[in-house]
């Protein structure tokens, strides 16, 4: 049997659009927030069953916290290569109970409903990629192909951080079903690496009427420190930070014995990233008689733009020239479970998912005529890479 032409693999997708569809509401409509451990092992329960349906074999990794990560394996007998991994998560930032005021629903040519571009229609079209590619190749895949999908992406990955890196560590290339960027669903080939830090400020209470001069401010000293931080952005080399939540006091009428303030750091670089790191911690009071601790940390390493990423792009454009459309880049701002897989020097392609619009918001939707495309562009790679 050959293996159909592009075109033809196109139209495979073009002809299977509703299947597809069904796949992504029945994950959508199976609720899975980060922190609902039985919701999120549900999600990883289906999507067992339903790779197990096409021969993968399933592993579960379990988590005491979190929902059991899923790894799905097609091994093609006698085939040797190392294995592709596609990435992707099955948890969402939405509340269960989301979906009874965003239903997942057709309309205007998209699909709405919480999470389904990040990612649950990511991991929809890795699902229907592999279908198509078994169908077309006898019951084998042409090389072999490893799934992970953890639970916990959008929590900061803590718990799946080590299997992805053992399983990227074990791969030839790294494709991670994020979605694509903006309405022409351009691949992601640099991102920037996440961190979070707390401050929390000591001073002294006292009366502001009686004692007033007793007082030592924490909340004077906290002002001190945000503008402190606000001088290591520097935009021009992507580093940012953002005090997005800041607190301190108890009433008017007393000097603040405590404050805190929690900042987000993102940094395009790994040589920025120890450097913020560093010049936070180094932070000291300007009031000696108050005291700072920073804690926090660079969570996950940026994703940058090297030769190998490069590469593999190159073959994305490539797959996409013969299905006949043109492929685009961007460097964006978020991190993802790429971010993990890059900076260990695995070549990893980001942004294989839906394209759409809308991640973590009310009108979070994907483009449906979009789908075909982008299940070939994704089966195209697999055989590529
Ligand atoms: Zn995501």
């Amino acid at each position: 049997m050959s293996l159909p032409s592009p075109a033809e693999q196109l139209r495979h997708f073009q002809k299977r659009q509703k299947e597809i569809v069904e796949t992504i509401r029945q994950l959508v409509e199976l609720e899975s927030p980060s922190d609902v451990k039985q919701s999120v092992d549900r999600v990883s329960t289906v999507l067992a069953s339903r790779f197990g349906e096409l021969g993968g074999k399933i592993k579960f990794h379990p988590s005491e916290k979190f929902g059991k990560h899923l790894q799905i394996d097609f091994q093609p007998r006698g085939n040797k290569a190392m294995p592709v991994l596609l990435l992707g998560h099955m948890d969402t930032v939405y509340p269960i109970g989301t979906i009874s005021k965003m239903a997942c629903k057709v309309s205007k040519g998209r699909v709405f409903g919480p999470g389904v571009l990040d990612m649950k229609a990511g991991v929809a079209l890795a699902f229907h990629a592999i279908e198509a590619m078994l169908t077309w190749n006898d019951g084998k895949l042409p090389r072999p192909v490893r799934v992970l999908l953890v639970s916990d992406e959008e929590v900061g990955s803590g718990s799946s951080r080590p299997i992805t890196e053992k399983l990227a560590r074990e791969a030839a290339s790294v494709l991670v079903l994020e979605p694509a960027y903006g309405a022409n669903g351009a691949l992601k080939t640099a991102r920037k690496s996440v961190g979070e830090y707390t401050i929390q400020v000591t001073g002294v209470a006292a009366h502001s009427g009686l004692d007033f001069e007793k007082g030592q401010s924490a909340v004077i000293e906290l002002a001190h420190q945000i503008i402190e931080i606000s001088k290591l952005v520097d935009i021009k080399n992507g580093v940012t930070l953002n005090v997005g939540r800041a607190s301190g006091g108890t009433r008017t009428n007393v000097v603040p014995a405590t404050a805190t303030a929690s900042l987000d750091v993102r940094v395009a670089s790994a040589n920025h990233m120890g450097e913020i790191d560093r010049r936070l911690k180094a932070l000291r009071p300007v009031n000696p008689h108050c005291s700072i601790s920073i804690s926090g940390k660079i969570n996950r390493p940026p994703l940058e733009r090297t030769e190998a990423v490069v590469a593999l792009y190159k073959q994305a454009q490539e797959v996409a020239r013969e299905l006949g459309f043109d492929l685009q880049e961007a460097a964006v701002g978020g991190g993802s479970d790429g971010n993990f897989t890059a900076a260990l020097g695995i070549p990893t392609l980001d942004g294989l998912g839906a394209v759409g619009e809308g991640a973590h918001a009310e009108h979070e939707s994907v483009v449906i005529e979009e789908l075909p495309r982008r299940a070939a562009l994704l089966a195209g790679l697999i055989t590529a890479v």
